[in-house]
């Protein structure tokens, strides 16, 4: 079994979808380690968005992610990171989230994609240490 971060990011709590994301992440069969709902200091999401520092949307993502509260979950299972991912759909809702995707359902723009998945076993372990330091 295998262990991955997710995020409903700001627009998600907003927009009340925190119970949606949840509901499809158990109804595909993975299961909750960790669940919190926290604000988000500018040090936590610099580290998080650590590999795009540099990039043009890098101010931008920062402000958005400490703008309003996230939901920060460890989510198990076999195969837990593809699962998810597939679960959240690609990273533009419109252009590469297909319909049935939580991106694609409910998302219209790249910065505003409701959910965030670790994209490798490297990159789960290091976030889940980030934002769940003592699991
Ligand atoms: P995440 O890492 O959040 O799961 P991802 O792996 O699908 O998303 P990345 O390419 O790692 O996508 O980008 C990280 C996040 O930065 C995206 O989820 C999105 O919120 C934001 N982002 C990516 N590309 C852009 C862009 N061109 N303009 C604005 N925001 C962007």
């Amino acid at each position: 079994s295998e262990r991955t971060l997710v995020l409903v990011k700001p627009d998600g709590v907003q927009r009340g979808l925190v119970g949606e994301v949840i509901s499809r992440i158990e109804r595909k069969g993975l299961t909750l380690a960790a669940l919190e709902l926290r604000s988000v200091e500018r040090a936590v999401a610099e580290q998080h968005y650590a590999e795009h520092d540099g990039k043009p949307f890098f101010e931008s993502l920062l402000e958005f992610i400490t703008g309003g509260a996230v939901v920060a979950l460890v989510v198990e299972g076999p195969r837990a990171i593809s699962a998810f991912r597939q679960l959240a759909g690609g990273t533009d809702p419109v252009d590469k989230a297909t319909p049935g995707t939580i991106r694609g359902d409910f998302g219209l723009e790249v910065q505003y994609n409701l959910v965030h998945g670790s994209d490798s076993p490297e990159s789960a372990e290091r976030e889940i240490k980030i934002w769940f330091p003592n699991l």
